[in-house]
């Protein structure tokens, strides 16, 4: 496929000298090439978004969101070709590519009810004959900067939002899975959006520290990995601009000997190996509770080396490669490391090799027993299809070990009282709590959480948060004083 820009409603082809190879992760074909563009294609995006911005923000806000659902119905018809691509470029299986744009496309729903969500307040008579009012206005032109993980649904985390309250946008996808989003441009264009609201900019490092010292960009939504997240938050912040910056992940979850053992293996393993580990929001540590140990490690095992592993588009299949070369590498090395400091990979998926697909970059789910807290393995996040397992004694000792990472992204809990999962919830140091559930992603109706190393900033993606990043507050006091009116 070939990537272009789409700028001021116009596809563009960047005059870039450097090119980024995307490789289809279960082949190892390359399926297109992303152009590696700066500060002209930034600049012209911006402008375009700057010149479509005034008369955008005039338009009524529920003719606004009209173009919403158009743009979710043209989706929804070519929800097979997006999620196809998804696997394509990114590796996951066809039906996990499916459900992530069932998440974008809530997004576009509940961003539709904006005449609702961006009402404003009015006080009358804070002083006699003397009115006080809050108006939101949108902040003007936004951008989103995305990671490779979920090419289709994290831009939806902002986008439908940032437009529906009247800003106009560029978002900027990942240089590894740039052909998700350039289908969905087309769609984009199909809706009839006027020109520069939306635009579309391909590229890398160069590109995003283009959008970072834009002046004319106001706020920027950023989701990848946490150096890039800090860089991303320091950075825009200096240069005058509103951040969310979500960051990378190691998810706990913690099972109690009272946990149903087959319910909380089946949705552990899912979330363990999903998407090949490649979420935000996989478990990537286990933490079982006295008698939890035995069985929940034997049935984990169990579940990891059962697990069908090949090119997501084949019927069957249940976990797909990693992203690349260098991530397969990355885990592998990752492995060596945890049995360098005493675990013991009971379940190995590394030097993986799938039948008709030898260039993939698969490594099998794979299962690191007797990890100790404290080791390099029990804190890195490693983002592939490997979960660690640790023991305790006590729930006391297990929400210890949770809270003791720097990250704080998602924790759950498995178990069947209520007053150990009131307890968790109320003292687990995480944005996002699963319990008895083992992928906590917020419904679009919520804020996307996050803690600690996870999230920097205040406002989150998706819901009400969205609303509060995409608007500013004007306060307006107002007098009219008796003598000044007519009779009539
Ligand atoms: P990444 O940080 O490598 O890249 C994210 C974006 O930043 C891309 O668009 C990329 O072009 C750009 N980028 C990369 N390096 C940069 C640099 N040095 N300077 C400026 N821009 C740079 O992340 P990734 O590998 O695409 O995604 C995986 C990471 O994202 C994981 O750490 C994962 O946990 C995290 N993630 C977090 C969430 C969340 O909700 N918190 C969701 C999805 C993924």
């Amino acid at each position: 496929m070939e990537i272009l820009n789409y700028i001021n409603g116009e596809w563009t082809k960047p005059s870039v000298k450097e090119y980024f190879d995307v490789l289809n992760p279960a082949t190892g074909g390359v399926v297109a090439r992303t152009p590696l563009g700066g500060f002209a294609e930034v600049d012209a995006a911006a402008r375009a978004a700057a010149e479509a911005f005034p008369a955008w923000r005039r338009t009524p806000v529920q003719d606004r969101v009209q173009y919403l659902f158009t743009l979710r119905n043209l989706m929804r018809a070519n929800h097979d070709e997006i999620a196809r691509l998804i696997t394509e470029e990114c590796g996951k299986t066809f039906e996990e590519a499916k459900a992530e744009m069932v998440r974008a496309f809530e997004n576009v729903e509940v961003a539709a009810g904006m005449p609702m969500m961006m009402k404003g307040e009015i006080v009358e008579d804070i002083a006699p004959g003397i009115d006080e009012m809050m108006i939101r206005q949108p902040v003007g032109v936004c951008a989103t900067i995305a990671p490779f993980n979920f090419p289709g649904m994290i831009p939806f985390w902002y986008l439908p939002y940032a437009l529906a309250a009247g800003n106009t946008y560029v978002i900027k996808p990942s240089e590894k899975v740039p052909m998700t989003m350039q289908f969905i441009f087309k769609l984009i264009e199909q809706v009839g959006f006027p020109k520069g609201v939306v635009n579309l900019v391909n590229g890398a490092k160069d590109t995003v520290d283009a959008i970072l010292q834009h002046p004319t960009i106001r706020a920027i939504t950023f989701v990848g990995s946490t150096n890039v997240a800090k860089y991303i938050y320091s950075q825009g912040a200096l240069h005058g601009k509103r951040v969310i910056a979500q960051g990378g992940a190691k998810n706990p979850v913690i099972v109690l000997p009272d946990a149903d053992m087959d319910m909380a293996t089946r949705i552990i393993a899912d979330s363990a190996f999903g998407c090949a580990g490649q979420r935000c929001l996989a478990v990537s540590l286990a933490v079982t509770v006295g008698e939890a140990r035995n069985t929940f490690s034997e049935m984990i095992c169990d579940a990891a080396s059962t697990r069908v592993v090949g090119y997501g588009l084949d019927a069957g299949v249940q976990m797909g490669p990693l992203i690349n070369s260098a991530s397969r590498d990355r885990v592998e090395q990752l492995i060596g490391l945890g049995e360098r400091e005493g675990a013991v990979a009971t379940v190995d998926g590394r030097g993986t090799r799938v039948k008709g697909y030898e260039g993939g970059n698969f490594v099998r789910p794979t299962i690191l027993s007797n990890v100790r807290a404290g080791t390099e393995i029990a804190q890195t996040e490693i983002f592939g299809p490997v979960l660690s397992l640790m023991h305790v004694n006590t729930i006391e000792d297990a929400i210890q070990l949770v809270n003791s990472g720097a990250y704080g992204n998602q924790a759950s809990l498995f178990t069947s009282s209520g007053s150990a999962a009131r307890k968790f919830r109320y003292e687990a140091e995480a944005g996002n709590i699963g319990i008895n559930i083992g992928v906590a992603a917020p419904m679009a109706f919520f804020p996307f959480s996050g803690w600690k190393e996870s999230f920097f900033g205040d406002l989150h993606g998706q819901g009400m948060d969205a609303v509060e990043f995409f608007t500013q507050k004007k306060v307006v006091v107002e007098r009219w004083p008796k003598e000044w009116s007519r009779k009539f």
